[in-house]
């Protein structure tokens, strides 16, 4: 019966991504570049945390915000690292991950019909995230000679009487794009000159290369204001089963997403809440040793997928995803991706996945091992070449 299914349920389409893993599902030998998720496991000293947390009987609902002492390692985190001054009784939300942050903030941020600038190619959740908070996105392409950063003009010319908000998201997946300071100033003036919210997915700061620096908007002047800065414990200290995110706004804006947490997940998993006070304030030796690792990989599939012909790869600033451009090959992004599987078992991402302006490349992620890369790249090899 078409009356039984909700708008929101039937508008929201599943992604490619879920289609490419669907189809992997069923193939053994499979070596996976699609996953955006580490490959590591959480580091030991986090474990033990949430070990401790579960002996101490830590297993009731906590405060819809999150645990007080959370909140303050978040906020003594987004000072140290984000140069973000926050009160962690008021401006600091922890969320089921950073979905859960995402989403909360654009339920209490749009109204019916409100426009969120989005430039694009970008993560499939944001474009489902809005429509479900009835808000319509407004993708803005952005070009690899920009590296994959929006053009500052080209997004004045997305504003409308619509436009509550832009979404952006640096280091950005899929490309590896970094926003740059001078961007980002230019994006904070434009969001002060027309009165625009902004929501900062900074999910991968930590991923970051040859030498460039994460720089948080809400740090800037007049921006903490305006600003929804959404981060997350997921892909840092690889844990992304775990569900931790943190969100910081006004206070205003805090206020009105703890509420609707507490109606919609109440708060986020209690012995989680203990392991992220470790990951966030414990020793970074294990977070050094994965972006070193991450690092390795990085340089290693730049230059093996550089000597594939019919590929070009754009160099990533971060994350740990690439794009490479696959035109000359000849294959569209979804035929090279579903061939590439089926005839190699080496799962990537068509760019097509990713709303707009990834129509020739393919997205992978190196979140697997150094043999497996090697393994995938051989195989890969052997695809093109015939
Ligand atoms: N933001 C971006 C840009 C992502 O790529 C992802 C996951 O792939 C997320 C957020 C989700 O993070 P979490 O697992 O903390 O919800």
């Amino acid at each position: 019966m078409s009356r039984i299914l909700s708008k929101t349920a039937t508008t929201i389409k599943p992604s490619s991504i879920r289609e490419m893993f669907n189809l992997a599902s069923g193939m053994d030998n499979v070596i996976n570049l699609g996953l955006g998720e580490p490959d590591f496991t959480t580091p030991p000293n986090v474990i033990k945390a949430a070990e401790i947390a579960l002996q101490k009987g830590l297993t009731h609902y906590t405060l819809n915000a999150g645990n007080l002492t959370v909140r303050e390692a978040v906020s003594q985190k987004l000072l140290s690292k984000n140069g973000i001054t926050t009160n962690p009784e008021t401006e600091v939300i922890i969320t089921n991950g950073a979905m859960g942050g995402l989403y909360l903030a654009l339920q209490v941020l749009l109204n019916f019909g409100d426009e969120v600038i989005l430039p694009v190619p970008s993560w499939t959740n944001y474009s489902a995230q809005i429509q479900m908070a009835n808000g319509v996105p407004v993708p803005l392409i952005t070009q690899r000679k920009d590296g994959f950063i929006p053009d500052p003009e080209c997004l004045k010319k997305r504003i409308t009487q619509r436009t509550k908000a832009i979404l952006i998201n640096t280091p950005g997946n899929p490309t590896g794009g970094v926003y740059t300071k001078e961007i980002l100033e230019k994006i904070a003036e434009i969001a002060i000159e027309y009165d625009l919210m902004v929501i900062s997915d900074e999910v991968y700061e930590y991923f970051i290369w040859e030498g460039y620096e994460h720089i948080s908007i809400a740090s800037f002047p007049g921006m903490a204001e305006r600003t929804v800065t959404i981060n997350s414990l997921s892909k840092t200290y690889a844990m992304t089963g775990w569900r931790v995110g943190y969100a910081t706004a006004p206070a205003n804006i805090t206020a009105a997403m703890i509420m609707l947490q507490e109606n919609v997940y109440a708060c986020v998993n209690s012995i989680a809440q203990e392991a992220a006070i470790e990951a966030l304030s414990g020793t970074s030796e294990y977070l050094d040793a994965m972006i070193k690792e991450y690092a390795t990989r990085r340089d290693y599939m730049i230059h093996a997928l550089s000597e594939l012909p019919g590929l070009n790869v754009f160099k990533p600033l971060g994350t740990f995803y690439m794009v490479a451009d696959i035109s000359e090959t000849g294959y569209s992004p979804d035929d090279f991706a579903v061939k590439l599987l089926k005839n190699t078992g080496v799962c990537v991402i068509p760019g097509t996945a990713f709303g707009g302006g990834g129509e020739n490349f393919i997205r992978i992620a190196y979140t697997n091992t150094m043999p497996n890369l090697e393994n995938a790249i051989n195989r890969m090899s052997l695809f093109i070449k015939s």
